[in-house]
Formats: structure tokens, sequence, C-alpha cells
């Protein structure tokens, strides 16, 4: 029963309804709608954000993995207000773009980069580059990982039976995906059965974090690696959300380098950015009269210093040390729970996330994804947020950890699982 969330979000559903006349759903985002009614937030602060009916939670979803600098970081709130005087919008290159993309060449091994402004733009982009470089058409996608809203990639992501090739959403024409091929994660055989003269690129999250975070197994992305090589094929990491969830990603920490890689979220400090980077001879496409890659708000000067202040300043060395040993307590704290509650869960973790899974062993790919309880999972979101703790963003999503993150923030997501968890064994809940 949902008594208790519906006796304290009166605010949010009142929005709901007002909203959903004007707006599908009542909200700009399918992600961001969950039955029975989605909550409404007011303000972040640190680790914590606030509903509209003034509920304060503890906050792992931290903006779909974004706000690992914390919510309203003072150094990120200074700088911005200095540039949005400035001007906002300047037209023309700002000139501290180039500063930008050296500091992400350093970081990531990137030795080139054009921005954009969301993962889904950067994921479209990567594609055309690829096959401009290859002259080539096919794409190889692996099934639940989602490289964002374009057609081209939006190819099982989240069907409810996945069988052959399945479009994951209305509206997209069959004609459209002909050159998209759907494989299984962590299955190399799969992959090698695909790998042929004619694929342009292969695009991948290095540890996906759609489907839950399901790890990826030892040595798979080096074999893809090998085998993309031989039949010179681009291969892309879509780094979206690992980019920031280890100091240079999952690249950097698998010591893997991808021809093309894809940055976002975490790395910008919470504005819209991203990056596309990757091999000199890849990018060198790009150009007028060559491969199009264009954006009226592409590398504008409020994200572009927002995101200097994060990887310069915020999102250090220490403050990876710092998220990942609260993560590393968080699962800790989760295994232990679940024994002691008695419930078939399992644990997995990446860097600065990890997700609950209402299974006995940890997913390896989609297929088995979609075979946990997530009828549980929402029991266990709804005890969570009754306890004042947003745990994940969604049953397909992780938990993140920011720099604001305390030792009692995590104790209290422990507690708040453990009622999480106590509900899920008495039963599941009808939503997905
Ligand atoms: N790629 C990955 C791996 C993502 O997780 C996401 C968003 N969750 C995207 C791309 C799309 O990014 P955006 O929402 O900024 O378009």
């Amino acid at each position: 029963d949902l008594k208790s969330y519906s006796e304290a979000t009166v605010g949010s559903l009142n929005l709901f309804n007002e909203n959903k006349k004007v707006m599908p759903y009542g909200v700009s985002s399918n992600y961001r709608f969950f039955e029975p009614y989605p909550l409404y937030i007011k303000k972040g602060k640190g680790s914590r954000v606030w509903d509209v009916d003034g509920n304060e939670y503890v906050d792992y979803n931290l903006g779909f993995g974004v706000m690992e600098v914390g919510y309203g970081n003072e150094r990120i709130v200074r700088e911005v207000s200095k540039v949005i005087e400035e001007g906002t919008i300047l037209g023309f290159e700002y000139y501290r773009t180039g500063e930008l993309a050296r500091e992400i060449s350093r970081r990531y091994g990137a030795e080139m980069v054009r921005f954009s402004s969301t993962g889904t733009e950067a994921t479209m982009h990567s594609i055309r580059i690829a096959r401009a470089f290859t002259g080539r058409k096919k794409v190889v996608k692996f099934e639940g990982h989602y490289h964002g809203s374009h057609d081209q990639l939006l190819v099982n992501v989240n069907p409810p039976n996945p069988k052959g090739k399945t479009m994951s959403s209305l509206g997209i024409p069959e004609e459209t995906v002909v050159n998209t091929i759907v494989v299984d994660w962590n299955d190399i055989d799969e992959v090698e059965k695909v790998m042929k003269e004619d694929v342009a690129a292969v695009i991948m999250e290095p540890v996906a974090m759609n489907m839950g975070l399901i790890p990826t197994k030892e040595d798979f992305l080096r074999e893809v690696v090998k085998m993309s090589k031989e039949v010179g094929a681009v291969v892309i990491f879509d780094e979206t959300k690992t980019g920031g969830k280890a100091y240079s990603g999952a690249s950097g920490e698998f010591g893997i380098k991808p021809d093309l890689m894809i940055l976002g979220k975490s790395i910008t400090g919470g504005f819209p950015l991203s990056v596309i980077g990757g091999k000199r001879e890849v990018m060198e496409v790009i150009g007028p009269g060559k491969t199009a890659h264009g954006g009226t708000y592409n590398a504008n000067p409020v994200s572009v210093v927002s995101s200097l202040v994060t990887l310069k300043e915020i999102l250090t060395e220490d403050a990876f040390y710092h998220m990942r040993r609260l993560n590393r307590m968080l699962v800790k704290g989760y295994e232990e729970i679940g024994e002691d509650v008695g419930i078939d869960v399992s644990i997995s973790s990446w860097g600065t996330s990890g997700t609950v899974f209402f299974s006995d062993e940890v997913p390896e790919n989609y297929k088995e994804f979609i075979a946990t309880d997530v009828r549980r999972w929402f029991s266990y979101f709804f005890a969570c947020l009754e306890e004042g703790v947003i745990p994940m963003g969604g049953f397909n999503e992780q938990w993140t950890l920011s720099v604001s993150h305390s030792e009692e923030d995590v104790k209290r997501h422990l507690e708040a699982a453990e009622a999480g968890l106590k509900k899920a064994k008495e039963g599941g809940m009808n939503f997905s």
C-alpha cells in the first residue's frame, strides 16, 4: 500500500493532475514518470533534495547521475554566475573552450574533442562520424544499452519480451534501423558472429548502467576492441555515465582506448554539455563540407566554465577516493542487510555507483536483468522514499555518490534500505 506516499506527497499529486493536462504524463522526460504519480522536486542542496510538499530526501539518483559535485555547489555557483553576467551565449567560439578540450584530452586520453549539449546528440554524431570515417553503414549495439533518445539506437533498450530486433518506441520506421545490429552484452561469441567487413561502428556502455549496473566480464572489452580492429570498425565507448564514475572513466580504469568516446552528465557539474572525443584521424572527418556537427548551444560558456571547475577543482582524485570509499560502505551494508532480512538480492557496483537487483545473482545481460523481480524493486523504492531516501533513479538505474555525501548519509541510506528490503520481502507491487 502506498498510503504514506500518498499522504506525504499531496502537492506532487496535485501538480501531476494539473500538468498532465498540458504535458504527456505531466513530465518533460519519460524517465521522470513512475506509477502512480511522480514526485515534483523544488530544490536541492549538497546531498539532499526537497519535494513540493517539503519532504527532504537524501538523494542517490543525483539527476540521473549528473550531480556528483553536489547540489548548489558553491564554487560552481560563483563561477557560473559571472558567466551569466557576461552574456551567457556569445555566438562565436568561447575563448575558454580549448582549455576544456585540453583538460579532457589530458584526463581521458582523447586526442581531439568536439562538444555537444546532450548524450543523445553526442552518440548520434559519433555514429555519423564512424560511418564517414569507414564509408560503411552497419552499427552494432548491445541489448539493454541506452545511448539516448535518437532513432537509430533506440532498439532493444527496454523491450518487455526481447526477441530479435525490437523498436523501443513508437514512431521509428523499420527502415531507420536496418543497419542497426543488436547483440547480447557480455557474450563475445555473439559479437564475433556479427563482426564483418561492413561494420562501421560498435557502440557500448563500457559498464552497462541502463539495465541496472551490470559489470563487464573480464577481457570482454579487450576482445571487442581486438575484433573491431581486425575488421576496421570504429569502437565507441558511450561514457555518458561511466566517464564521471571513475577519475578517467571506464577507459582509464580498464586501460583500454576506444576510437571514440562520449562523455556527459557528471563531468558537466550540472549544465548541458557532452563530449565526442577520440583518435585524431577519426575526429578529423568532422568539418565544413565534410561531416556535419553543429549546435547553437554547443560548448556554451555557462557549461564550459561549469565543466572546467568540475573537472579541475571538484571531481579530483581525492574526491573519487571519498566517493568510492562511501560506495564500498554502501555495497557492504546492502550485502549484510540482504542476508539479515533473508531476501534474494544481489548487489553490483563500479566506481561511484551500485545497483540492488532482486535476484540471487547479478544479471550478466538484459535477458537476465528483466528476469529479476522488478515488482519487489518498487516495494523497496517506495519504502525508501517514505524513509527520506531516494535510493536509485529507477529499477534500471543505479545509485551514485557525490562529493557532498557523508558517512552519515550512507547510514541513512542503509537504514532506509533495511526498511525497503523488509517491505520487498513481504511482496511486490504491480508497476513497471
Ligand atoms: N548514453 C548513456 C549511457 C546514458 O546513460 C544516457 C542518459 N541516461 C544517454 C546516453 C543520453 O544522454 P542525454 O539524456 O543527455 O541525452
